[in-house]
Formats: C-alpha cells, structure tokens, sequence
C-alpha cells in the first residue's frame, strides 16, 4: 500500500514536472526562409517550434499575435540543422606504441577515450550539424553514446550508427568488422552483431582497392554481399556500402544496397553511371574533406587558425601540426612510412577533382548526393560544403545535400532534413546569405535541436570555452 501510493506521488508529479518546465512556442519571424528541399528561398517568412516540431510555416503575417518567444530575425536566414552521413567519431585507438597493420588484426585492445567522443561531438553542433551517421566504429566507443545522446543526458547531435561494419576476412575496415566469409554460416554474425548493436544503417565495404599506393587486398564475394544486404533488410534496417570505384558501386547496387558511403573516386563516372544514379535515386555519400585535407595542411595550414577550427580543435594540436609544417617535418604526420605518405598525398590531390566533378555531374543529373565528410570533426562539414561549391555545385543544391538528402540517406526523410510543418525542428540561424556564398553558411547565429537552443557556452569543445553566439 505504501509502495503504491510512493508510484501514484511519483507519477504525479513527473506529470506535474513535465507540465512545469514544457517550454512556450519560439517564433521566428520575418525571416528568409531556405527549407532544405530544393525549393527557392522566401523572404519575410515565420517559423513557429512547439513541442520540437515545426508547428508552423508560413508568411510572417500567419504568425502575428502569437504567443511565444519571439526571434525577430529581419535580414537573417534559416537553414535546417546540417547533416553529416559518413562519420568515424573520435574515441577510439590503439593502446600506446601499437602499429596499425593493414588488412589485418594485431590482436592489440582497443581504447576509449569518451572525453574525445563528447568533444566531437559538440564540435558538430557548433558547426550547425544537428544529425550525424557514424558508418563504423567501435561498438564501446560509438554506442553507449548513442544512448545518451537518445537519453538526453549530453549535448550532441542526433547519433545514427552502424556499430561494427560488415566485411569479408582481411579486406577494408576489416579490424572494425564483423568479417563473414560464407552463407549460411555468416548468419548467426550478423544476427549477433543485430541483436546486440541494433544498427540504424549498416555499413558493408565492398573494395579490392590496389588504388594510389594501396595493396590489392580480398573482398567480399558479390552472393555474400547480396545476402548480408537482403539479411539488414529484412529486419528493416537500410545499408550502405564503401566503394571506390564505378564497377564496384555498379555491383554493389544491383546486389540492392540502399547507399554509397562514398560516390567513385578512381577515375571520372561514364555517362551511364550518371544516367543510373539519376534514375535509381540512389543516395551517394560526397566524402570530398578526407582526401582534401592530406594536401590542404601541406599547401594551406592557415585554415587551421579559421575561428571554427580555433573552437573545436586543441590548441596544442594545431600548434603541432602547424610546427611541423614549418619544419618540414609532414611526414611524421602519419602513421605509415614517408614514401607511402607522400605518393599517397599526391594520388588524392589527382583523386579529389575527378571526385567533384563526378558529384556534380551526378547533382546536375538529377542524382542524390549527400554530405558526408568520413572524419570527425563539424568544420570539416562546412569543408564540405566549400568543395561542392568548388566543383561548381549551385548553393540551393549543396544546401538540400546537406538537410534534406541526408535525411534521405539515412531514410529519415518523412521526419527529418528540411523545414516543413511536423518535422523535428533542428535549424541554424545564418547572419548571411548562403544562396549568395556558401561560406556564409558559417555565419552561425543560433542552432536548434529538436526545438531545443543550443547554449555555445556549454558545449564541451576541444578550443575551450565559447561565447553564445546570438544573446
Ligand atoms: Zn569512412
């Protein structure tokens, strides 16, 4: 009896408490609208947020006289939160000393740094990234951080993760995989790997390589890779796969995976493979940042002193890399031997413009491209957004590549990626116009996560403590 009536008090008064603290509409009006679809901007438009949705978009004059927080942003744009859908978040290593070996395990434990992964993850909120997919990670690092961030209990973007990839023995991601080599057998993996990681997306890889300096090395067969895709299928999960190359992609979509973790890099797409991406609507992951950065330190290490970077990097880092720099000491920069390092910088400063042009050839086509940057840091997003502009992308069009078609990547798109009445209502406020230089889609006023502010000052960034940035 006194046990129930403790419940009935306790129901009481989290009901009580939930009524308490609901927080009233934030409007903000009278501003110019990009939605993320595609669709031109409208200027003098109102944005209502009640409840973590949008509860209304319309002309400003729709919402006069409401009650509410009002954020008069006259001469400011809203874009949604940006999505991010090839990650590999921060926090997770090799214990001291131990080489990483290609292709194989070293048997060596890895280590969580949670510190790592909490701060990366605030670097993409700061940087106007409300959704990210991590595309393979380790399970302890990647998945207790998930449930957190569903919890409430830390500031982050929305986490989608596949926990452990799925490969064939030996081949790419293998030290991260769930590595299967026959069917039926590999069944009983994967559904392991289900029931314990539950999956959002699965990533597969499916790459040969012998690319730039990189060793041929196994691969999937393509009967087992249909199998593993119709197995996450089944039980309702959509799955992506690494590819580098057109023919690779080619098989690896008619063997029915939902996206490409990265759009090919090898060498420019035939004008078929543009056709098919248009047709199929297959969302194609852009991942342009990783092969940039191995050029843009060595020719451009100023960027580092950029005030995104200066906010969600360590300080000491950047003084690291910038040093050695300076000294002409880059080759201690990687893990791997100088040659490799070098042919390898040189390789993916050939490799990146064919990748431009292929994503624009694939956006002007009417294809899905989505922004995903394979690193771990929210700048390195709005890197991405440079590059696509770069290649010659029209802004309307990076900016649905970064909301709305990653939503659609992650098939979320029914609830998430654009500014429309029911969605989740995760925005940034821009003080300048990203239709006229994308690099205004820096100009961070304000960030909305389901309908919550984000306060900058209370972000847990690797650059120290930062300022709100909108009062
Ligand atoms: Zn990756």
């Amino acid at each position: 009896m006194r046990y129930m009536k403790c419940v009935f008090l306790a129901a009481a008064t989290l009901v009580f408490a939930a009524t308490a603290v609901r927080a009233e509409p934030t409007i903000i009006d009278h501003v110019t609208l990009i939605d993320g679809t595609g669709r031109a901007p409208k200027p003098d438009m109102a944005v209502v947020i009640d409840g973590g949705k949008f509860t209304l978009v319309g002309p400003s004059v729709l919402a006069k006289g409401l009650a509410g927080q009002r954020i008069d942003a006259t001469g400011k744009y809203l874009i949604p939160g940006l999505f991010d859908v090839h990650i590999h978040l921060a926090g997770f290593s090799r214990g001291k000393g131990k080489e990483w070996a290609p292709g194989g395990k070293t048997g060596d434990k890895w280590v969580v740094d949670r510190k790592a992964g909490e701060q990366a993850l605030a670097s993409y909120l700061y940087a106007g990234v409300t959704t990210v997919l991590d595309v393979g990670n380790i399970p302890e690092n990647i998945l207790p951080l998930r449930a957190d961030e569903r919890a409430g209990k830390i500031l982050s973007p929305h986490i989608f993760a596949t926990g452990n990839l799925v490969t064939y023995p030996g081949s790419h991601g293998t030290d991260i995989a769930v590595n299967v080599s026959s069917w039926p057998e590999a069944e009983a993996q994967l559904q392991a790997q289900f029931d314990s990681q539950h999956p959002d997306v699965q990533k597969i890889t499916y790459d040969d390589e012998g690319w730039g300096s990189r060793p041929l090395i196994p691969i999937l067969p393509r009967d087992l890779l249909e199998h593993i895709i119709r197995f996450y299928n089944l039980h309702g999960v959509r799955t992506t796969v690494h590819v580098s190359n057109e023919s690779r992609a080619l098989e690896a979509i008619y063997s029915g995976v939902d996206t490409l973790a990265h759009t090919p890099i090898q060498g420019p797409v035939t004008d078929a493979f543009v056709r098919m991406a248009a047709a199929k609507q297959i969302p194609m992951a852009t991942t342009m940042m990783i092969g940039d950065n191995y050029t843009r330190l060595h020719e451009h290490p100023e960027y580092l002193d950029q005030p995104l970077y200066v906010a969600t990097m360590d300080p000491a880092e950047r003084a690291r890399l910038k040093k050695l720099i300076a000294d002409g000491k880059e080759t201690a920069l990687a893990n791997s031997k100088p040659l490799y390092q070098r042919s390898w910088r040189m390789w993916m400063k050939t490799q990146t413009p064919i990748l431009q042009d292929n994503l624009r050839r694939i956006d002007e086509a009417g294809g899905v491209i989505a922004t995903g940057t394979d690193g771990s840091n929210g700048a390195g997003e709005q890197r991405e957004l440079e590059l696509l502009a770069e290649a010659g992308v029209p802004p309307l069009h990076i900016i649905r590549a970064a909301t709305y078609n990653g939503a659609r990547f992650i098939g979320r798109q029914e609830t998430m990626g654009s500014i429309e009445e029911g969605k989740d209502a995760d925005l940034v406020l821009l003080a300048a116009d990203p239709l006229a230089d994308i690099n205004n889609a820096k100009s961070i006023l304000m960030v909305m996560k389901d309908g919550a502010i984000i306060d900058e000052s209370k972000l847990d960034l690797a650059g120290g403590m930062q300022k709100r940035r909108m009062e």
